[in-house]
């Protein structure tokens, strides 16, 4: 039997390069080896673009095709939508019981999106969307959950989740483990982190042409004003794609770059050519996908299907756990799957 694995996406945007070496590069190796689980966690939109809903299917549509081109195999993986698997909101409604107010309050991943989302107040679902991700990854009982080191306090939460159900009812989840990856995340071409709208990402869908004008005014050394002046790499974003994507390559352009032997323009032009290399046979794949919407359909319908199933099972050890199967009243009713 495989370990199995929960990890995912909010459609919230087209997933760029830094979602590739952050996350989805590792997803790729990881479906070999463990039986894998991808959420599109479409209600957790809600918590800061409560407004903009109607976007909600197209972009659906873009993180499926973002994962297909890269090379996440539904044959491998199993595809999900939150929304679709409403056993996840009743689950959601079971553990808020379970944490304190407190508790979410502190939380410093929560504190940190807030801040950023620019919102004048936060709502109940917002503060107490860990709950509502606890829900999302112990509806399929898991054995580990792949997370960037910002991640850990969610889960965290949900570990704490899991083992205080368990102690109050019946052993119903395994304690999930955190899968740190190991690759650090890639900033964005501003020097702030890479976001799907914060007009400083290389996004997997741009085209060639895109890419190399994005990467002309991508911030670099502010200290290089000429041409040979010595360059200090540490410090470059452009550097940090030279290493995600042209390694080979990297310790000469280190070298050249604080010897003010390599200009900018010519270090830039030479890691538009690499992303570009490394972006053609996704494009391809896109295409591919693109030209074939029933495949993309039948990828998220079969998985859907799939996890509906594990999830009325998990339903029903809860409710059972819980002394919500009330037998006696509905002697048979178990939720058909
Ligand atoms: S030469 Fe390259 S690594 Fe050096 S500062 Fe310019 S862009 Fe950055």
């Amino acid at each position: 039997m495989k370990k199995k694995i929960l990890t995912g996406d909010r459609p919230t945007g087209p997933l760029h390069i830094g979602h590739y070496v952050g996350s989805l590069e590792n997803r790729i190796k990881l479906q070999d080896e463990y039986d894998c689980y991808f959420i599109i966690a479409d209600f957790q939109v809600l918590t800061d673009h409560l407004r903009e809903t109607e976007r909600t299917e197209h972009l659906i549509k873009h993180v499926l095709l973002d994962w297909l081109s890269v090379g996440i195999n539904p044959e491998k993986s199993t595809f999900f939508i939150q929304s679709r698997i409403s056993e996840i909101a009743e689950l959601t409604m079971l553990f808020s019981m379970m944490v304190s107010l407190s508790r979410l309050q502190r939380n410093p991943t929560v504190k940190e999106e807030f801040r950023r989302s620019g919102l004048k107040s936060i709502s109940y679902g917002f503060i107490g969307y860990p709950v509502s991700q606890a829900a999302d990854i112990l509806i399929i009982r898991p054995d580990l959950v792949p997370v960037g080191e910002d991640q850990l306090p969610h889960v965290e939460q949900t570990r704490e989740i899991a083992r205080t159900f368990n102690e109050l009812f019946s052993n119903v989840f395994p304690i999930p483990e955190p899968l740190l990856g190991t690759v650090s995340r890639l900033p964005g071409l501003d020097g702030n982190k890479m976001g799907k709208s914060t007009n400083n990402a290389i996004f997997l869908s741009d085209t060639a042409e895109v890419v190399r004008n994005k990467i002309k005014g991508a911030i670099t050394d502010p200290a290089r004003i000429r041409v040979n002046d010595k360059g200090h790499p540490e410090i470059c974003n452009v550097f940090r794609y030279h290493v995600a994507f042209n390694n080979p390559e990297s310790a000469e352009i280190e070298t050249k770059c604080k010897k003010g032997r390599l200009g900018c323009i010519g270090c830039k032009k030479i890691v538009s050519d690499r992303i570009n290399e490394f972006l053609e046979p996704i494009r391809i794949k896109r295409a591919y996908y693109e030209a074939k919407p029933a495949t993309i359909k039948e990828a998220i319908q079969d998985g859907t299907k799939k996890v509906r199933l594990i999830s009325n099972e998990t339903i029903n050890l809860v409710r059972d756990a819980m002394h919500f199967d009330y037998k006696g009243l509905f002697e048979e009713e178990k939720i058909a799957a």
